[in-house]
């Protein structure tokens, strides 16, 4: 861990998913960058699934993960991070709505607080509904509740993980 701005440490849940420019790659070389961003430590890392696309068909598969952070940034310097690493990934934005990309990472929770303003949601609106950010988020912190929802196990039950395959086991 590098450069604290805070003592307090705080545990955030990323999820990462690629599906341009070897989006394998993509994937590990992100998990590998989240944790040199400044003040932050990526403690455990799912295993890396293989998702059919949300939006348009007509694009390849995505590759997704999940990472557990621990952070002393507040959250929006944590966001701010995180969108800096799409864009050093070639990220290229407003594209497609639910279009290719080389690098989408998606802050789902950070510690316990609520987030809700024009850029930033916190918990991340589609981790319930998302079998791709589910499944990897059970695997790493299967009693993980979400503030304002509760239990992720309890969506896991309603979530039947179509077309998702696991690929390989953590780095
Ligand atoms: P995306 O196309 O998935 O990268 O998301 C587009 C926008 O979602 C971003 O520009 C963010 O401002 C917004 N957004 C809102 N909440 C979040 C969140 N928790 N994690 C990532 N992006 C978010």
């Amino acid at each position: 861990m590098h450069t604290a701005e805070s003592e307090l440490l705080v545990r955030a849940y990323v999820g990462i998913g690629s599906n341009l420019d070897d989006p394998c790659a993509q994937v590990l070389r992100a998990i590998a960058e989240l944790d040199e961003i400044p003040g932050s430590c990526c403690v455990r890392t799912s295993s890396l699934y293989r998702s059919r696309p949300m939006g348009p068909a007509d694009q390849p598969d995505f590759v997704n993960a999940v990472a557990a952070l621990d952070t002393t940034l507040p959250v929006l310097r944590l966001f701010e991070h995180l969108q800096a690493l799409e864009l050093r990934h070639g990220r290229v934005r407003g594209g497609q709505p639910w279009g290719p990309r080389t690098l989408d990472l998606d802050l789902l929770t950070y510690g316990d607080i609520r987030v809700a303003d024009d850029t930033l949601t916190v918990p991340h609106p589609g981790v319930l509904q998302r079998d791709f950010v589910l499944h990897p988020l059970y695997e790493i912190a299967p009693d993980l509740c979400l503030p304002g929802h509760g239990s992720i196990a309890d969506y896991l039950a309603t979530c039947a993980g179509h077309g998702l395959e696991r690929l390989r086991s953590p780095a």
